[in-house]
């Protein structure tokens, strides 16, 4: 036993900075590793030699600004992380390891009348098969992430109620998934983990506050903070569909009127749309007449952009996110909706709060959250495990 302070705690305490802030970026050169943990380049030097003479991490040449560097990442087979995402008619699982690369990633219809436990059943076969594809060893699994669209609590881990899989509410996904499968599961809702794969491997890579807006059949939000998704107590941070735009505008599901999902949500928005484009649209349709000239379409879709847009200066006058990135079917829209998003922005944000902030298309589309899945695995594993072997274990009273 080691006293804390001691020179071998503090060491073991580097180590453990520099593995998590690699094992959360995926790859970082030295000079990376250094501006992250705070340590000294020498610092940096030493342990990155030690950890790759203990096999934890491999080292690569690349190049950064022009000049030769080497970029530092966990050991391809140090671990395997898996990623589960239930979606609104889909349900996707895909298989990484510890460098951040995927391995295998699936995709196949969900019926939303299915009950909880057949969705589980078929996610655990689905894993299973791509396990069994990459030939990967199941007792490398470090843990698995998976996304549910719906608001989790926190403190029980139980899906409240959710309009996409009306069946699924009151179960404990992480809990049913961890009994099939025997390994960690961490669970999240869809937007915290859009922003996490947005942040790990897309739109918002190299930033430390990004807010991720996803407009499906809901308005969510999923905020990042310094590095970090923020949830709040209950897990209900980033509700950004329930901010009031009109006190005397239609009703929403939440029981206000005038809500910003009242005026984005593919429920509220294809009605308008009926009289003159007839009632089988989709958002995605709308999207794709709208990339096409179709004027009707034109006009719906910068109009909920400009809704977003007013959700989003609220947002940047609490929060001042240096990035906003936005997903699901919406973004495929490009300039129609990010030109009007960015007007609002500049209409009623403070400019300070706006000065820094670039509003991007999500560069994930429909795997942001499975990729957030993973991101989350990746994030909740310890490091004790991968450290194993090349220091002595810290000492309860440091933890
Ligand atoms: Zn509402």
């Amino acid at each position: 036993m080691e006293t804390p302070g001691s020179q071998s705690s503090l060491h073991r305490a580097n180590l453990e900075r520099v593995v998590r802030a690699v094992r959360l970026a995926g790859s970082l050169t030295q000079a990376e590793i250094a501006r992250t943990t705070g340590l000294s380049a020498a610092t940096v030097s030493n342990i990155v030699r030690e950890l790759r003479e203990g096999g934890t991490v491999e080292v690569t040449p690349t190049s950064a600004g022009g000049r030769r560097a080497r970029a530092v990442s966990l050991s391809g087979d140090a671990g395997i992380v898996i990623g589960v995402d239930f979606g609104h008619t889909h349900l996707r699982v895909a298989v990484g390891n510890l460098a951040h690369q995927v391995l295998a990633e699936e995709s196949e219809p969900l019926d939303v009348d299915a009950s909880a436990a057949q969705g589980f059943d078929r996610a655990e076969q689905l894993v299973n098969r791509l396990i069994e594809a990459t030939g990967v060893d199941r007792a490398k699994i470090a843990g698995v992430g998976l996304g549910v669209p719906g608001p989790i609590d926190v403190e029980s881990g139980t899906l409240g109620s959710t309009s996409i899989l009306p069946g699924w509410s009151g179960t404990r996904p992480a809990e049913e998934l961890r009994g099939r499968l025997g390994v960690p599961v961490h669970v999240d809702n869809d937007a915290n983990l859009g922003a996490l794969g947005e942040l790990v491997w897309g739109s918002g890579r190299g930033v430390r506050d990004l807010a991720y807006i996803k407009v499906a059949s809901g308005v969510g939000a999923g905020l990042v903070i310094d590095g970090r998704i923020y949830r709040g107590p209950g897990g209900t941070a980033g509700e950004i569909g329930h901010i009031t735009l009109d006190e005397s505008g239609p009703v929403c599901r939440c029981g206000n009127r005038g809500c910003l999902e009242t005026f984005t949500a593919a429920r509220y928005v294809l009605p308008l749309l009926t009289p003159s484009h007839g009632t089988d649209l989709t958002m995605e349709g709308v999207v794709r007449l709208g990339r096409n000239g179709d004027p009707g379409c034109r006009r719906v879709i910068a109009d909920v952009g400009r809704h977003i847009g007013s959700g989003v200066a609220n947002l940047c006058n609490l929060l001042n996110p240096s990035r906003v990135v936005l997903g699901g079917d919406l973004a495929e829209a490009g300039e129609l909706v990010l030109g009007p998003i960015r007007e609002s922005v500049g209409r009623y944000a403070i400019p300070s709060a706006a000065r820094h902030l670039s509003v991007l298309p999500g560069a994930l589309g429909g795997r942001a959250e499975v990729l957030g899945a993973l991101a989350l695995a990746l994030s909740e594993m310890g490091d004790s495990t991968l450290l194993d072997g090349t220091s002595p274990a810290v000492t309860p009273a440091f933890t």
